[in-house]
């Protein structure tokens, strides 16, 4: 049988507020258990949540940044169910009203094919607490640091047929987040979880099969490998005349598995219902629209900017863009270099090879962007070549000092010196008399073949400091004598 995947994302994005949602506690990562927490996160009865409005601004951010409507009136519901981590008994969440939706994404796959994925809604919610599980006496410890830390839930249509689809749509959204500045993207943190509902259809079937949930999947690694498990999980069970159980199920990276977690909740049972203490959220078109206008570039845009102002090609502008700290990078050693080709190749090669060596970020790259516009601009100036720069930049990375200090240092600057360069070439005919013979004997296709060895010898002789653009000529009118 042909089956046809058929995929919808929940993403939990982490909004960079610095308070929470429902109060003045600071969402800061990694606190001592306990102490960002105000009576409302701690689910005291009669604390009153009091809305952040910069969480506000930011699901706005988001909604215009998928060309979604913007719910000029969104309502707080409470979510209820129990859990440790949620004293209060219930989560406030959106329901029947959301801050975002309908939107849509246009996602560009690797092979370049553009693929539009609509997005559902995205709501406002508060984020629940954390159970310890510590070795101390065997006991289970709660920790409500997290507890009403904002959250920005964006759903997705059923639009998703694949993997690397639903990669490319989650780097997508992490690339836009992060892009606005309303989360700081960090999946190891949990600042981005995802949830994949995934089901399988025979091909040419209208209607969607039963569908599975895996839960708080956090890696793009992990959603793709998870993919991979759920479908062949599904379709065994199916090739079998089996039916598929609607579920929430886990991923266990480890064992490469997913695994029933519970049976799945229906919206009834949660008893969705307006929240008494949150009136709800009414926006006038001026607010809406000053938050347009001053949206900042958005990584689409940035690409298209960078193809037309750098003469990048597609890829390179795409690559470069896809994120931010990236994008800042490379811009900022295009404008020192002065030559953007260079920059974006050297970002691309030299500068993401150590990175990735190291597993670096490139905000945590020891040659910055500038200092690598400089020793960029010393091949621009003839004063190195291209080959002697890899070494200088090897040097920069181990805080040697910039690109002129260690060419100063290590001797380095190409000899540009034509008189210097002629007595160099003369030396190496002198010294290959046969190859110099057959060189002259040659027709010139065989010639220019055979150049590159008497090259390779000047450059020998000259440890790399020769000025091949200068070398060429010189050799050519020299043998040709
Ligand atoms: P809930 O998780 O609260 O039940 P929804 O029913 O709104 O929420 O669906 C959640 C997600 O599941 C959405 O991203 C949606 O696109 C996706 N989805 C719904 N039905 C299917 C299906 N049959 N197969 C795959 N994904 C689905
Ligand atoms: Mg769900």
């Amino acid at each position: 049988m042909n089956w046809e995947v058929v995929i919808g994302l929940e993403i939990h994005a982490q909004l960079a507020t610095k308070s929470k949602l429902f109060s003045g506690a600071a969402t800061s990562f990694g606190a001592e258990p306990n102490t960002n927490t105000t009576l409302v996160d701690l689910g005291m009865p009669g604390a009153l949540p009091v809305f952040n409005k910069e969480a506000l601004r930011m699901a706005v951010m988001f909604g215009h940044a998928v060309d979604a409507e913007i719910g000029m009136t969104s309502v707080f519901a409470r979510k209820n169910y129990f859990y440790p981590d949620l004293p209060k008994g219930y989560q406030t969440s959106q329901m029947d009203h959301p801050i975002v939706g309908p939107g849509h994404l246009d996602v560009t796959l690797e092979d370049g094919t553009v693929t539009r994925v609509g997005i559902t809604r995205a709501h406002l919610e508060e984020d629940a607490g954390k159970s310890l599980h510590e070795d101390f006496h065997g006991m289970t410890g709660i920790d409500l640091n997290r507890s009403s830390t904002p959250l920005l839930e964006i759903v997705s249509e059923p639009d998703i047929r694949s993997a690397k689809e639903a990669v490319a749509y989650v780097k997508m959204i992490h690339s836009i987040v992060t892009y606005l500045g309303i989360c700081d993207g960090n999946m190891a943190e949990g600042s981005m979880r995802c949830d994949v509902n995934l089901s399988l259809r025979p091909k040419g079937q209208e209607e969607f099969g039963t569908r599975t949930e895996i839960k708080n999947v956090n890696s793009f690694r992990f959603i793709e490998k998870a993919i991979y498990c759920e479908i062949e999980r599904q379709m065994d069970i199916l090739e079998d005349g089996g039916k598929i159980v609607q579920e929430t199920r886990l991923y266990d990276p480890d064992k490469d598995e997913t695994r029933s977690m519970r049976s799945k909740e229906d919206a009834n049972d949660y008893r969705y219902f307006p929240c008494p203490d949150l009136l709800p959220i009414v926006l006038d078109d001026e607010y809406v629209e000053e938050i347009r206008a001053n949206l900042p570039e958005l990584p689409t845009q940035k690409a298209k900017r960078f193809e037309a102002e750098y003469a990048l090609s597609e890829y390179d502008a795409g690559v470069l863009s896809s994120s931010r700290a990236m994008a800042d990078y490379f811009e900022d050693a295009a404008k020192t270099a002065k030559n953007s080709k260079l920059a974006a190749n050297w970002v691309m090669g030299e500068v993401s090879k150590f990175l990735n060596q190291e597993n670096l970020d490139i905000t945590e790259s020891p040659v910055s962007a500038q200092a690598l516009g400089q020793l960029l601009s010393r091949i621009e100036d003839n004063t190195i070549n291209g080959k002697t720069a890899k070494d200088v930049f090897q040097s920069m990375w181990q805080g040697e000092g910039s690109a002129d200090e260690i060419i100063e240092k290590k001797g380095l600057k190409q000899v540009t010196d034509t008189g210097a360069i002629e007595t160099l070439i003369q030396s190496v005919i002198d010294a290959n008399p046969a190859q110099v013979e057959q060189f002259k004997a040659s027709e010139p296709d065989k010639q220019k073949k055979m150049i590159g060895f008497f090259m390779g010898q000047v450059m020998k002789a000259s440890q790399g400091k020769a000025n091949p653009g200068l070398v060429t000529p010189i050799l050519n009118k020299l043998l040709n004598n």
